[in-house]
């Protein structure tokens, strides 16, 4: 339980972050809140000979409006996403799914960056973050860019980030007007990871149907996904009982489930359909 040896740095700001980055390149890794990557130091699944703490860098930690969108810097933690008044009015899906992870330790001190950067496959973020179709940036000693929601997430502990980039920022749109969201999961008992975790976005019509709809899973699969089938099946439709039935069926096609000590692939996948139901009943019932 005690990692190897390396060298500790504590860059108060990005520019100075950015530069260690780029002298020590693979052999150096960003500390956020420290929740996934402490342990795989301990454990010794990684070892790295620098650590660069992004804990002094004070700009990377904000909820602000700018041009229509909300904007959350990569350092704030989880506790702050979930108590934000700006998000809980103008975005509540992201709050709520926030409120839903870990416990009240693992919320003050993990971050939004470091979770979409660790990319745990049972992570609760990505299932908003692609219901909300965002935007997430990263910085490099070359640049700015951003990337979207469904391009970030590769596979298994995998992004899209490249060697030397730092998230800086997510970038959400508020939720449209007549437009309800829902996060809801299977935690897992020991940790509350989501076994599985289903976020849903639907937009309503003046006649009551829906007239734009989207889901993201998370926990299901190696990597968190949008339910296109779903999203599809009920667009343009009445939300009705058996049609959000129906377009929950389809969750998990074309989608190969995982399976663990905690639920077979199987049941991971009926999970899948029965919590997208619920989910997107309540973001309805949330949009009339
Ligand atoms: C007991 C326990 C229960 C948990 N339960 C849940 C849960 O229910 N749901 C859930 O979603 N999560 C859960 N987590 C995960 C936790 O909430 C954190 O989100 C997660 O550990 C990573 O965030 P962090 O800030 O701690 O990142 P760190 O552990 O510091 O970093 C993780 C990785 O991201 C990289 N990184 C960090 N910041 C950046 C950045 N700005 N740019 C580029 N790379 C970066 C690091 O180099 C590292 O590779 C749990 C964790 C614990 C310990």
């Amino acid at each position: 339980m005690i990692p190897a040896d390396f060298a500790y740095y504590a860059p108060t700001s990005l520019d100075e972050a950015l530069a260690l980055l780029g002298q020590y390149g693979d052999d150096a890794k960003l500390l956020a809140g420290g929740h996934s990557l402490l342990p795989a130091l301990k454990l010794r699944l990684t070892a790295i000979g620098h650590l660069i703490d992004l804990g002094r860098i004070s700009s990377l930690a904000y909820i602000r409006e700018d041009q229509g969108k909300l904007c959350l810097g990569t350092r704030t933690t989880h506790y702050e996403v979930e108590t934000s008044a700006l998000l809980q009015q103008r975005c509540p899906l992201l709050a709520e799914c926030a409120s839903r992870i870990g416990d009240v330790q693992v919320r003050n001190r993990g971050t939004l960056g470091g979770s979409l950067a660790h990319a745990d496959p049972a992570a609760d973020y990505p299932a908003a973050i692609l219901a909300l179709e965002a935007e997430i940036q990263a910085v490099s000693a070359g640049g700015k860019r951003g990337i979207k929601a469904e391009e970030f997430f590769v596979d298994l502990l995998t992004t899209a980030l490249r060697p030397g980039e730092i998230l800086t920022e997510v970038r959400v749109p508020p939720h449209a007007a007549h437009t309800g969201g829902a996060y809801v999961k299977v935690p897992q008992p020991a940790s509350g990871f989501a076994v599985v975790g289903v976020a849903a976005l639907v937009t309503l019509d003046a006649e009551g149907q829906c007239a734009a709809v989207r889901v993201g899973v998370t926990g299901a699969a190696a990597k968190a996904f949008r339910a296109r089938d779903t999203e599809t099946a009920l667009t343009g439709r009445m939300p009705d009982d058996g049609t959000l039935a129906q377009a929950a069926a389809r969750a998990t096609t074309g989608i190969e489930t995982s399976g663990d000590i905690f639920a077979s692939a199987e049941y991971r996948a009926h999970l899948t359909r029965v919590y997208t139901k619920r989910a997107l009943a309540k973001a309805v019932e949330r949009a009339r």
